[in-house]
């Protein structure tokens, strides 16, 4: 068992995956998580609203890893406008029913941005768990 809390084999796989789906972004040539609103790729929602959207992480780094995003395509936390404010209230909302609903007693909400965001849609994590990989997020 590595210090991470995973074995080898897991770390792995992980590292695998990861390498995976950042080869697959490069290539992606339109919006991926604009896809997964749209319903045209399939992947684990957990709850829906109006202006956002919630669901699981495909590589998780912790017990619980899921991603809220706005329904509206923005790039990133730092091209934010005064106009996407119902957005990102829409956001945080969800992840307090997300909260509330598996009960979390801690979490922390990140952002990603420059070379730690691959994915070109703004999205927050949600995390939670004993071993949470900071250093893979
Ligand atoms: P970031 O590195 O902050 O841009 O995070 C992007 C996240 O999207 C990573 O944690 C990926 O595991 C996750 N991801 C990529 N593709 C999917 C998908 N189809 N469904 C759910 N999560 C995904
Ligand atoms: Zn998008």
């Amino acid at each position: 068992m590595l210090k991470s809390g995973l074995n080898s084999n897991q770390s792995l796989k992980w590292m695998a995956k990861e390498l995976k789906l950042r080869i697959s972004y490069k290539f992606m040539k339109d919006c991926l998580f604009c896809k997964i609103v749209k319903g045209e790729v399939k992947t684990g929602v957990v709850l829906e609203a109006p202006k956002a959207l919630a669901f699981k992480d495909i590589n998780p780094v912790a017990a619980v890893h899921i991603l809220i995003v706005p329904k509206k395509h923005i790039d990133t936390a730092t091209s934010i406008t005064s106009s996407d404010g119902a957005d990102l209230v829409a956001m945080h909302q969800a992840a307090k029913k997300l909260v509330e609903k598996l009960k979390l007693t801690s979490y922390r909400l990140a952002y990603n941005g420059g070379k730690y965001q691959h994915v070109p849609h703004l999205h927050m994590h949600l995390l939670s768990g004993d071993q949470v990989q900071w250093d893979r997020l």
